[in-house]
């Protein structure tokens, strides 16, 4: 067992993107974010990069997005602070565009190296197109994957992916917000509670009250 103060906002590779200058876009940015949590995190959720409000703070998913991130993850009976979370690439990006191909290249050595930091996750929560792809690959429609977990579609040898809207996506969309709260949600606390408590693979039987 790690000892709780292990965190990965501590760990040599937050240094290390802390100091990094590869990209252009570490121009325009306040500081560069590296992920957060701790080492024995079951849970590790992904988001695609920096937004404004985590540029200022220093911390991925924070702000409005990140509160309702927050309680998402409450609701599913954890709290934020065990879980680990981190971005697809570290640096925010002018106008808040995605991060090009090549960003997410240049930054792709922290992200897996933070990823696997979290050398204990049963299961990722991948927030939008970025985060997804980076786990299950090239996707055209996100509609045909998000929250469809009925099948053990998205797992790998020892963790399963949960591919989610993003949290600032589902704010800005009230009719993919509102099929969150009637079904996907309970499809992902479902398969959160099911990876956690009996491992691979996820056969589900979704149940239970609306997330609100
Ligand atoms: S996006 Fe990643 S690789 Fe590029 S400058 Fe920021 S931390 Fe470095």
């Amino acid at each position: 067992m790690s000892p709780p103060s292990e965190r990965i906002e501590n760990s040599a590779i937050a240094e290390e993107i802390r100091a990094c200058t590869k990209c252009e876009c570490s121009k325009y940015t306040t500081q560069r974010v590296p992920g957060i949590g701790p080492k024995d995190a079951k849970i590790v959720a992904i988001a695609r990069n920096p937004g404004a409000t985590e540029d200022k703070v220093g911390a991925p998913l924070v702000g409005k997005a990140g509160d309702l991130f927050n309680k998402i993850v409450q609701w599913m009976g954890h709290s934020r602070d065990s879980i680990g979370i981190l971005n697809v690439t570290g640096c925010f990006t002018p106008e808040n565009r995605p991060p090009t191909e090549g960003e997410i290249i240049s930054c792709f050595p922290f992200f897996q190296g933070q990823l696997d930091w979290f050398e204990q996750k049963k299961v990722v929560l991948a927030f939008g197109r970025e985060a997804i792809q980076s786990q299950i690959g090239p996707v055209r429609r996100l509609k045909e994957v998000v929250n469809v977990l009925r099948k053990p579609a998205y797992e790998t040898p020892t963790y399963g992916v949960i591919p989610m809207w993003h949290p600032s996506f589902l704010l800005r969309n009230d009719a993919e917000f509102d099929d969150f709260r009637k079904e996907g949600s309970l499809v992902v606390k479902e398969a959160v509670g099911k990876a956690l408590s009996n491992g691979l693979p996820w056969s589900l039987d979704v149940q239970g009250e609306l997330f609100s």
